[in-house]
C-alpha cells in the first residue's frame, strides 16, 4: 500500500508494522510512502510516479493506494495516479475522515468521481454526527466490500447512535453546503489572522488551506513546541493538538513535543462564528503562545468571548420539529 507517514500528515490506521500501524500491524500490508512536497503540504506527484516506476523496475507494484490523512489542508491528486493505478491493477481508496462533511457539502474534491475506487470517512468530524464510520464505493465492489466488513471487520452495528446519524444526515443535507462553506471561510481567516499576530502558519503562498485545518510550526515561539503550546493553550480554555510537521523528525524531534499544532474550524463554526471572531481567536492564542501572558488570565477572557456563542448552529433546532425542516424520504 502507497499512503502517507504520519510526519505529513498520514494516519496511524495507515502506517507500517515497525510503528504498530493498523495497515501494518494489523493487515500485514506493506506500506510504502508517497513523496511529499513539504513547502506545497501535499503528496509530490511527479517525484511518486518515479518512485513507483523505480519500483515496477524490481518487480514490486503497488496494490493499493491509499489518499487522505489527518493533516489534510489541500485536495490531495488523486486523478493523476488513475492511470499508473490501472497499469498495475491497483485500487485506489480515499480516506475522508477529516473531510466527509467538507466533500459532502461541495466545497472540496469530490474523490469518487476522481478515480477512488472507495471513499472511507468518519461520521464525527467535519460530518457532524455521532461517531462512527462508513464506505462509499461503485456496486462492482459491493460484495467484497460488505464480506471485508463483515465478517471481516465488525459484527454489529451501532444501533444507539442509527438514528442519530439520520438526523446528523438530514442536517447535512439541509445546511451541510452552508456549513461547509463556513468551516472553510472561518479556516482561511483563522490562518490569516494568526500569521497577522505573528504565528508562522504553514501554507501562507496558498491562502493557508483549503479544508478546516491549519497547520502552524511553532518552534520559533517562546513556549518551542508543540506539547508546551497545547498545555498552555488548553490552561486559557483553547483546545488544539499537537502535531508532527513533515521536518520534525529529521530535525530530531517527536511527537512527544513535535515543532507543530494543528487547528480546526468545524467545532467554532458549528457555534456560530465567522470570520471576525477567527481573529479575536488569534489575538487570544497569541497572548498565550507569543504574548506568554498568564494563560488563566487568558482563559478569562476566552470564556468571556464564549458567552456570545451558546447555541449550535446549522441544526434543527428542536426534536419535534425535525420532518417539518426536512422531509425524510
Ligand atoms: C480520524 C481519522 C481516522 C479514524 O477515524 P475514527 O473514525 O475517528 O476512528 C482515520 N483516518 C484518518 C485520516 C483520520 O484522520
Amino acid at each position: 500500500m502507497m499512503a502517507l507517514p504520519i510526519p505529513d500528515g498520514g494516519h496511524i490506521s495507515h502506517a507500517k508494522k515497525a510503528l504498530n500501524g493498523t495497515a501494518g500491524a494489523v493487515h500485514g500490508l506493506k506500506v510504502r510512502y508517497f513523496e511529499y512536497d513539504e513547502k506545497e503540504l501535499n503528496i509530490d506527484v511527479d517525484k511518486s510516479i518515479k518512485r513507483i516506476r523505480r519500483m515496477i523496475k524490481k518487480g514490486k507494484a503497488v496494490t493499493l493506494f491509499m489518499f487522505g490523512a489527518s493533516v489534510f489542508p489541500f485536495p490531495h491528486p488523486v486523478k493523476d495516479f488513475r492511470d499508473i493505478a490501472d497499469e498495475m491493477g491497483a485500487f485506489i481508496s480515499y480516506d475522508g475522515a477529516h473531510v466527509a462533511g467538507l466533500i459532502a457539502g461541495g466545497f472540496f474534491q469530490d474523490p469518487l468521481r476522481e478515480g477512488a475506487d472507495v471513499l472511507s470517512m468518519s461520521t464525527h468530524k467535519t460530518l457532524p454526527g455521532p461517531q462512527g464510520g462508513l464506505l462509499v464505493s461503485w456496486e462492482k465492489y459491493s460484495d467484497r466490500i460488505k464480506k471485508a466488513v463483515f465478517p471481516g471487520l465488525t459484527s454489529n452495528h451501532h444501533l444507539n447512535s442509527v438514528a442519530g446519524k439520520a438526523i446528523a444526515f438530514a442536517e447535512m443535507l439541509k445546511y451541510g453546503k452552508e456549513y461547509a462553506s463556513q468551516i472553510i471561510a472561518n479556516a482561511k481567516a483563522l490562518g490569516q489572522a494568526l500569521y497577522e499576530e505573528g504565528f508562522k502558519v504553514l501554507a501562507e503562498h496558498k491562502g493557508f488551506t483549503e479544508s478546516h485545518t491549519i497547520l502552524i510550526d511553532v518552534s520559533g515561539t517562546p513556549l518551542k513546541n508543540g506539547r508546551a503550546c497545547e498545555e498552555a493553550l488548553e490552561s486559557a480554555n483553547i483546545i488544539v493538538n499537537r502535531n508532527l510537521l513533515p521536518w520534525d523528525i529529521r530535525e530530531g524531534r517527536n511527537y512527544l513535543a513535535p515543532g507543530g499544532i494543528r487547528l480546526g474550524t468545524s467545532e467554532v463554526t458549528k457555534i456560530g462564528m465567522k470570520e471576525s471572531d477567527m481573529k479575536e481567536i488569534a489575538s487570544l492564542m497569541k497572548r498565550v503562545v507569543i504574548g506568554q501572558d498568564d494563560p488563566s488570565t487568558v482563559g478569562r477572557d476566552v470564556e468571556a468571548f464564549r458567552q456570545s456563542f451558546k447555541k449550535v448552529k446549522y441544526c434543527f433546532e428542536s426534536r419535534a420539529d425535525a420532518y417539518e425542516y426536512f422531509d425524510i424520504e
